[in-house]
């Protein structure tokens, strides 16, 4: 056995406390809590129809008439929603980024950063949800019952808007993209996607590093013209054959058509929220036992009928788990068979060693929590027997890396 495996060994053994996942747990539970603990104060203290009432007062005696009516009320209320939901979460965030991310060595923000980081995201949802919400709002209005057919139409199209505005006009405003520097990682990654025939139109590096030590890899757009984004801190901490074996799993999702199945499979979910939600949305009963009376303001409906799909979701995220957990097989598998087995399992093992990613889990609560397979059945299936991992640039690394915000 040479240094370098001891050296794993050690550390895994390390691992075992878990106290990373202990402590996420924990606050998970608790921020749990404190999220339902907000609900029924909101049920119980009447604030969505006070919100509402005022909501209504502000817009009569400020405005003129012709800003009067259902949308631009609903429209206030979703600002005022927006913001008063923002400041309760401040609390649980703040904590999460400062207390739990800093202690294990995570967290790279600054407190500058984490405000101004929020306040655009406030911005970016009076810009972008004022339009959306006027829509939706019309099309309900305007096609009676049938709405929902004409209201996912809408989603797709929004979807695919996003898809194209987001990496011109939402990224740069949190992060820099440049171009990958040539070199053995850019040929590479440039090889496979040729062999492949994947449409790469860019390969970019993002400065992840600026807010934590989170890694990944992914690519994005259109069918015909897709961009590669690396993050800094995965081409700082593991060799070029392993972000490119990374990539050869991700290019996996794309080759077996997993994210346009994961697509199509959301466009349907969406089509039958709205199609039961027309079922709901004029149901007196639901908005009188919620404190509204007199009215039935249509986000209104929409809010309490998310609450009622609650349990639904549920089963949602158990299917869609077991169904994202097979796909990630399966593009291990593909990885596999472009020959980067060994790379990508020896890369598997060093972000989760990094991140102080669980080692294990009780297998009832992975199979309904976890979107990923857990590492020793992924190592398991590409074959892997263990041995020699080796890194030059391990050693000398005093941060680890976190790839849990979208895992390989
Ligand atoms: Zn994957």
């Amino acid at each position: 056995m040479n240094e370098t495996t001891t050296d794993y060994r050690q550390k895994l053994i390390g691992i075992s406390k878990q106290a990373y996942g202990r402590a996420k747990a924990k606050f998970g539970l608790f921020s749990g809590l404190y999220g339902q603990i907000q609900n029924l104060a909101f049920i119980y203290g009447d604030v969505l129809p006070k919100l509402w009432g005022v909501s209504g007062l502000l817009l009569a005696r400020y405005l003129p008439d012709r800003f009067q009516g259902e949308i631009c009320q609903t429209l206030v209320f979703f600002f005022g929603f927006n913001i008063l939901s923002t400041v309760l979460s401040l609390p649980v965030s703040y904590y999460n980024t400062f207390v739990l991310e800093e202690k294990f060595g995570f967290n790279k923000q600054t407190l500058k950063l984490w405000i101004t980081d929020m306040l655009k995201g406030q911005m970016l949802g009076v810009v972008l949800g004022a339009p959306i919400i006027t829509g939706v709002l019309k099309i309900v209005q305007k096609f009676d019952t049938s709405f929902y057919y004409y209201l996912w139409l809408f989603g797709v199209f929004l979807q695919v808007f996003a898809i194209t505005i987001y990496p011109i006009a939402i990224l740069p405003l949190f992060n820099k993209l440049s171009p990958l520097q040539p070199g053995e990682l850019k040929t590479g990654v440039e090889k496979l996607a040729e062999k492949l025939n994947f449409p790469l139109s860019e390969l970019h590096v993002i400065d992840g590093s600026k807010r934590s030590a989170h890694s990944n890899a992914y690519f994005y757009g259109l069918p015909w013209k897709k961009h590669i984004v690396i993050y800094d801190t995965l081409i700082e901490k593991t060799e070029a054959e392993e972000v490119v074996a990374v990539l050869g799993h991700e290019l996996g999702h794309w080759s077996l058509s997993h994210t346009t199945k994961l697509f199509g499979i959301a466009q349907f979910h969406m089509f039958y929220i709205f199609a039961l939600f027309s079922v709901f949305v004029n149901n007196k009963s639901l908005y009188q036992s919620f404190g509204f009376v007199n009215q039935q303001p249509i986000m209104i409906g929409f809010l309490l009928f998310s609450d009622a799909l609650a349990p639904m979701d549920a089963v949602v995220k158990l299917l869609m788990n077991i169904l994202s957990r097979k796909f990630e097989f399966e593009a291990d598998e593909f990885a596999q068979k472009l020959g980067y087995s060994d790379k990508l399992a020896s890369s598997l093992l060093k972000l989760q060693i990094q991140n102080l990613s669980t080692m294990d889990a009780d297998p009832l609560y992975a199979s309904y929590h976890y979107s990923h397979p857990i590492l020793t059945e992924r190592l398991a299936a590409l074959g892997w027997k263990g041995g020699k991992v080796t890194s030059s640039k391990e050693e000398d690394s005093e941060t680890p890396v976190k790839a849990a915000d979208r895992e390989l």
